[in-house]
């Protein structure tokens, strides 16, 4: 149905909408499979942080155990308590030696006994802990140390870096984990640095532990959230695209449907595909063409060609008949004049009207534009009304009426028969012709009812002085049978179709003596 097609590709909600119901459900569901991503990221981070400071405490907890054992034996000569230091270092796990000091000095340690060296409380963050980059016996090897104090003696146990870098990479292979100690940090490079470690691109967690005085910095380089996307989505990124393009193909047929007539009608005025298309008239005894009935057609762009029944309704409704005619009469104007020279003079040239044109007296100026496209004379204009819907004859109407006949424009009562106008709406009107309905023609030798008012219609014509239009004349018998009746003029298939302009004119210049006609130019020129 053309008038539910499609508008042509402008950018109008129409065409947007489609799209924007296509990408919404795409855009929706990737911004919801973000915000997952996000979350999984950090509470697999924030999870991983916590257990590495679980396992860190463990680490601590075995060397505050072994510190505080030895704590009461600070200021002991080392020879007597350098054994003690050993078992410590022997009964936990993760220490890998023990240490006394006095003072500002270690002076026993489990590895070599007696021992001097500086020892400075400032390093060790609270007092207690300190993560060093290496010692005399493994320099540039990291190192955690515990320091338990009472006043100024003590004892300190060391945990080697690779218990460290051990818990790092295995609870978290693919987490950027960090252990911050005060102003020091290790990563999984297992180098000790100063300052704070780089925050994490994404799911940047720092969790501090409650008993010892250090932290646990974990998050995701930029990349992983790309990973994470690559491992988990790639089914359902395919699906919602297939349901976005479900989504906007079933939006776009919708819309296509719910395309109003009004606007599409107005898409095709703009578009210029209403076509003239032209039936001859032809006058008794001769048969000669002596006019022709614009008929007119929309030419489709995805219908082809369209008949008028199925839209002239819609555009009587929506009002856009008006300017549809308009458009029509320019047309036919220049479609024809430059081949004016075909015609004779006084080629009657009908064109349909309705209700609608009478309204106000716009018309007079189509019609005064329609004629001075030709010659003077050349042409006479013949204005269609059907008789099945009667204009009122409000004085708007009949003002007009009158300035057309004035101007010499005819009028033609269509389908006259099938209506009930009266003798006083034929004069009210100025009306010039009857066209006698073809259902009238059409039962000529079969229907006696309708072929006695067909000749009371032809009668009644003669005595008002009326022309008279038989149309839908299809045999031969009912051609004969008009003539015999003396009825004006003929029109219907017998004679011609209705066609399009370039084969009318063709037609026209092929005619016997039509080339004697002056300003016939060659019709193919239509064609292109
Ligand atoms: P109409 O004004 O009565 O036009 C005559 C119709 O009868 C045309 O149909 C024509 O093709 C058809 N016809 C002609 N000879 C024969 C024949 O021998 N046998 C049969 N069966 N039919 C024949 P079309 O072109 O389909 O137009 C249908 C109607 O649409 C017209 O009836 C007219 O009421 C309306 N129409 C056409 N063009 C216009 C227009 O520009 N404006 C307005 N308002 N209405 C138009
Ligand atoms: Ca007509
Ligand atoms: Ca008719």
């Amino acid at each position: 149905m053309p008038l539910n097609a499609k508008r042509r590709a402008t950018l109008s909600w129409r065409t947007l909408l489609p799209w924007v119901v296509g990408v919404l459900p795409l855009m929706c569901g990737l911004i919801v499979m973000n915000w997952q991503v996000e979350r999984e990221m950090q509470t697999s981070s924030q999870a991983t942080a916590r257990q590495v400071v679980a396992h860190v405490e463990r680490i601590l907890d075995s060397l505050s155990k072994a510190a505080n054992v030895l704590l009461p034996l600070a200021r002991s000569p080392c020879d007597e308590v350098q054994l003690r230091l050993r078992a410590e270092v022997t009964r936990n796990a993760f220490v890998r030696s023990t240490n006394l000091f006095r003072g500002n000095s270690l002076y026993c340690t489990s590895l070599f006994g007696d021992f001097d060296e500086p020892v400075n409380p400032a390093d060790y963050v609270d007092g207690k802990l300190w993560l060093m980059d290496g010692n005399s016996v493994t320099p540039g090897h990291a190192l955690l140390v515990y320091r338990a104090s009472a006043g100024d003696q003590g004892a300190i146990s060391t945990v080697d870096g690779d218990h460290l870098l051990t818990a790092l990479r295995l609870i978290g292979p693919d987490v950027n984990l960090h252990i911050r100690v005060g102003n020091a940090w290790m990563g999984k490079d297992g180098i000790v640095h100063k300052g704070l470690p780089p925050p994490a691109a994404n799911a940047n967690v720092l969790l501090g532990s409650t008993r010892y005085p250090f932290s646990v910095q974990g998050g995701y380089d930029a990349s992983y959230q790309g990973q994470l996307w690559r491992s988990h989505y790639p089914a359902l990124v395919a699906l919602l695209i297939v349901l976005g393009v479900v989504a906007a193909l079933v939006c776009r047929w919708q819309v296509r449907r719910a395309s109003s007539p009004r606007a599409e009608l107005r898409r095709a005025l703009e578009a210029d595909e209403f076509l003239p298309y032209f039936q001859p008239v032809v006058r008794k005894g001769d048969f000669r063409w002596a006019g022709a009935e614009v008929l007119m057609r929309w030419n489709h762009p995805q219908e082809g060609l369209v008949r008028p029944d199925l839209f002239i309704p819609y555009a009587e409704h929506s009002g856009q008949i008006v300017a549809m005619t308009r458009a029509l009469m320019m047309h036919t104007a220049q479609s024809l004049a430059p081949y004016a020279g075909l015609l004779e003079d006084g080629f009657h040239i009908g064109v349909n009207i309705t209700a609608d044109h009478c309204r106000d007296l716009n018309l007079l100026n189509d019609c005064r534009t329609f004629l001075q496209h030709f010659p003077p004379g050349r042409v006479v204009l013949t204005l269609e009304l059907t008789e099945r819907k009667l204009i009122e004859p409000t004085p708007i109407a009949l003002e007009l009426f009158e300035k057309l006949a004035a101007m010499g424009v005819k009028i033609a009562l269509d389908d006259f028969g099938t209506g009930q106008s009266s003798l006083n709406y034929l004069r009210q009107f100025k009306v010039d012709y009857l066209k006698i309905d073809q259902s009238f023609v059409a039962m000529i030798g079969a229907d006696a009812l309708s072929v006695h008012i067909l000749e009371t219609i032809i009668e009644l014509s003669a005595k008002l002085g009326l022309g008279i239009v038989a149309e839908g004349v299809e045999t031969e018998a009912q051609r004969d049978y008009l003539a015999r009746h003396e009825v004006d003029f003929q029109q219907g298939y017998l004679f011609a179709r209705p066609m399009p302009a370039a084969q009318f004119l063709e037609a026209l210049a092929a005619r016997p003596g039509a080339a004697l006609l002056p300003q016939a130019a060659p019709p193919e020129i239509m064609r292109g």
